[in-house]
């Protein structure tokens, strides 16, 4: 082990946290929802949700709280009349689609979403995705994957998107050097910020993906290893391994130590003496120190629930307990990936309590029970645990803000201090 590497791993905990596992009615936003990041991310993309119009009005939505010139993204309706038949819906769909890439030129990448009414129906967009693929080939790419409710939490969605593009991304050339790839949709500002550090690290060549532009997708073979930015990718890594590439393991980059252990654990395959890491990674941790510092005061000693939604919440909670010192009361993670959350897990407090799965009810209870000082949730509980007296974040806004990397670890503790400050600011 190098020195840097020693310096920087992660001891193990005295005790593990307590792990448990419920299954019951659950309350989550469905995959449909990345559409809203992806799209911005992926700039000649387009979702075509093949849904119902519950579907369109929650893309709709969640969109809603953002302004955009021209979406890249709309909903095929499934009507009652194109159950009876699916060869019909099949001819439907292939004129919607022929719709929008006549209107958009544009577009060299066409994604089918299925949602749960095509899944109910067994309309395979697979298969769908190639017969199209064909016709419009090599002008446009058409994939499939899923966005149901039946199978994915919101942010799966972003996985199951990106395992779709695995297969079709080039083969590295023989004999290429080692390359990184940053896993998991970024904002374009965050990934030049990490971009400029793997420079100053001398860490590269370095990719992302997904790519801002169909075209510019990143190659990927034995010599590609990869760092996730996100704990909810578990299928394109698998994807990813398949292809040869191998999986970095680390802590994510939310907070400046897990931007700094994030960033160590490239460094360290690439053999970065301490010096230059330190050099490289000096100011950012200091500016992230000082801006964390403006709300620790704040949130010091307060407790927080989390309602499983967005499978950030191992990670959250390592970042409040850690660099907040607030106190983590339960933990829900819809799905809890022992491997990629590894090195997050040695960081939790040791009585540490988290529950994978969910049983809404009785988890409600032990909310209630705990009296939180925070819960972060989902939108449809936020507002009957607020008309409780409890205060509440939305999950949601976390996947919608910038909160990655030293430069935005002011933001992230912002978006907790903000609900208790207007609690503060209701009550006097
Ligand atoms: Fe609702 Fe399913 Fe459509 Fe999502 S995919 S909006 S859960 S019907």
């Amino acid at each position: 082990m190098n020195s840097l590497a020693a310096e920087l791993s992660v001891p193990a905990p005295a005790t593990a946290p307590k792990l448990i596992r419920e299954r019951g009615q659950r309350e989550v936003f469905c995959g449909l929802t990345g559409i809203v990041w992806l799209h911005r991310k992926i700039q000649d993309a387009f979702f075509l949700v093949v849904g119902s119009r519950t579907c369109a009005h929650l893309i709709q939505s969640a969109a809603g709280v953002m302004i955009f010139a021209e979406p890249r993204f709309a909903t095929a309706i499934i009507e009652e009349r194109d159950l009876a038949g699916l060869a019909d819906l099949n001819a439907e769909l292939d004129k919607a689609v022929a719709q929008v890439l006549e209107q958009r030129p544009d577009i060299k990448l066409l994604f089918l979403v299925g949602s749960c009414p095509s899944e109910v129906i067994k309309l395979d967009l697979s298969r769908a995705a190639l017969r199209l693929g064909q016709k419009f080939s090599p002008a446009v790419r058409i994939l499939a994957y899923s966005g149901s409710g039946i199978e994915t939490t919101f942010t799966q969605g972003e996985d199951a998107c990106l395992t779709a593009l695995v297969p079709g991304l080039p083969q590295e050339p023989p004999h290429p050097a080692r390359s990184l790839l940053v896993v998991g949709a970024l904002p374009d500002v965050v990934e030049d910020q990490f971009r400029r550090l793997f420079d100053q690290l001398g860490i590269g060549p370095v990719h992302f993906l997904p790519a801002r532009k169909a075209g510019d997708m990143p190659a990927v073979g034995p010599n590609a290893s990869f760092l996730l930015a996100q704990p909810f990718l578990a299928d394109t890594a698998r994807a990813l391994e398949n292809r040869g590439a191998t999986h970095i393991p680390a802590p994510f980059p939310l907070g400046a130590e897990g931007t700094t252990q994030w960033l160590a654990a490239a460094a360290k395959l690439w053999n970065v003496d301490k010096a230059r890491f330190e050099m490289a990674t000096v100011a950012g941790r200091e500016r992230a120190q000082r801006a964390l510092s403006r709300y620790r005061d704040r949130l010091v000693g307060k407790r927080i629930f989390f309602f499983p939604d967005s499978q950030l919440e191992v990670p959250l909670a390592r970042f409040v307990s850690r660099e907040l010192q607030m106190e983590p009361v339960e933990i829900g993670t819809p799905y809890l990936h022992q491997q990629h959350l590894a090195a997050e897990l040695a960081l939790l407090p040791p009585d540490a309590l988290i529950s994978e799965g969910q049983h809404v009810e009785n988890q409600l209870d032990r909310c209630r029970a705990a009296a939180p000082d925070l819960v972060v949730c989902g939108l449809g509980l936020a507002n009957p645990l607020e008309a409780e007296g409890l205060t509440t974040k939305w999950s949601i806004e976390l996947l919608f803000t910038p909160v990655h990397g030293y430069d935005q670890a002011g933001d992230l503790a912002e978006l907790f201090a903000r609900p208790l400050l207007r609690k503060s600011l209701l009550v006097a």
